[in-house]
């Protein structure tokens, strides 16, 4: 038989990248220390220098979280990785990595709330953020300027949904000499892989759909290795430019990351690659019961609009289908008023009233007083955060059973005055 094809994704999230464990164990050990013996003093300090292979504090490299990375930059064909404690630490380490004060961002203004609120952060150190409502060629383009040093967006939009043109916004940046940084944690890599299209740094929140049953949270950056950092523009990367293609994970590794000391705990990342292990097939079914209950709530008259990328009303139907394998396991409707969102999710039965997504289970909730309860109305409307609007990340509960559910909920609320 040959083995000359490139492996399906399921194959590859088993196999790709794990590295050689010594006892032959299947699953990566779980290295729940912090600190590393070593014989000799001479060695410890060879380590330290990256002279010789090995670990020295688990707030500068665990090999549980070793194992996790590499499975992910392979995964995401990347150079290399670094996990982080949350996804939030991951974005705020990639982008403290390159960015000085007086530095601007370019951002869609339809993120995850704490991502807006961290730019937020970042406006106290010099660092200023221009959001775009739909980032596309056209509107990201006149915002470019001398100071620009970073395009950020969402692979799909949480909770908006809209779906970024990755490939576009690639060539766009790198003509500008600008790279482009992508969340991709509502897409996965089953669904796309940012680096092939031309992203520099892909981030993901692996408390989602990688861990998968809401049990750890964590987060990764992966980095292409193709963008070329000058001294002159990122400042911050100075010192760490002789790198060549590694300086940014140089500079990640070394010191931002190490500095400010957000490494994920050892468990959590055993987690987060057991979790992998079932990705592809749960983004299979997960992808699968979305479009179905999207279909079927938009088929009601119970509910008003529905956004999903699968359904074809929605405007990033036709770039999710070009750029996707699949369009995603979140979806949102609207309920008519805050107080008919509020019943509906009180009356639902297999859905979790919580704030995550990507779990085995489906949960639903009302974004505008929660997760967006901080953010500014203006936020709230370019987020597409509206008061009647229901969150749901779907579960693998049978399809059939989660479109009944909202069928019941949505005529309870409907009898009641
Ligand atoms: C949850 C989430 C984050 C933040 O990740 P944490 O692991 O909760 O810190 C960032 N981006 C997106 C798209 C998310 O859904």
């Amino acid at each position: 038989m040959g083995c000359t094809k490139t492996p399906g994704l399921q194959t590859r999230l088993l196999h790709e990248g794990r590295r050689p464990e010594h006892h032959g164990s299947t699953l990566p050990p779980i290295y729940q220390t912090s600190a590393f013996t070593h014989a000799s003093a001479e060695e410890l300090e060879k380590v330290f220098h990256h002279q010789a292979p090995g670990y020295a504090y688990t707030r500068i490299g665990n090999p549980t979280a070793a194992d996790f990375e590499s499975r992910m930059a392979a995964l995401e064909g990347g150079i290399g990785a670094v996990s982080c404690a949350s996804g939030m630490s991951a974005i705020a380490m990639a982008l403290l990595s390159v960015l000085s004060s007086g530095d601007e961002v370019i951002a869609s203004s339809c993120l995850f709330g704490g991502t807006i609120d961290l730019f937020s952060d970042f406006e106290k150190l010099g660092i200023h953020t221009r959001f775009v409502v739909d980032m596309t060629v056209e509107t990201v383009a006149p915002l470019i300027n001398e100071h620009t040093r970073v395009i950020f967006t969402e692979v799909i939009g949480n909770p908006k949904l809209n779906v970024a043109d990755v490939a576009a916004l690639a060539e766009l940046a790198h003509r500008h000499d600008i790279p482009l940084f992508v969340d991709s944690t509502t897409a996965t890599p089953c669904l796309i892989r940012p680096i092939e299209l031309g992203a520099d740094v892909v981030i993901h929140s692996s408390s989602k759909y990688i861990s998968g049953s809401g049990n750890a949270i964590s987060g990764i950056i992966i980095d292409s290795g193709r963008f070329r950092w000058t001294a002159e523009r990122y400042p911050a990367m100075n010192g760490f430019l002789k790198y060549g293609p590694m300086a940014f994970l140089a500079r990640l590794r070394d010191d931002t990351w190490r500095n400010f000391g957000p490494c994920p705990a050892p468990m959590n990342l055993y987690l987060a690659s057991l979790g992998l292990e079932t990705l592809g097939l749960r983004m299979e079914r997960l992808c699968g019961n979305a479009k179905a209950l999207a279909s079927a709530l938009k088929d009601s008259p119970l509910f008003g609009d529905v956004t999903y990328p699968g359904l074809s009303d929605s405007p990033w139907h036709d770039i999710a289908g070009k750029e996707l394998t699949a369009y995603g396991a979140i979806l949102t409707v609207r309920c008519g008023s805050k107080e008919r969102a509020f019943s509906v999710i009180n009356h639902l039965r297999y859905c979790a009233n919580a704030t995550n997504i990507g779990d085995v289970r489906t949960l639903v909730i009302h974004p505008a007083s929660t997760i967006y309860a901080f953010n500014t109305e203006q936020e709230r409307l370019d987020a597409g955060v509206y008061d009647d609007l229901i969150r749901v990340s779907v579960g693998l509960e049978d399809a059939e059973d989660l479109i009944g559910d909202f069928i019941q909920a949505a005529e309870v609320v409907s009898r009641t005055p």
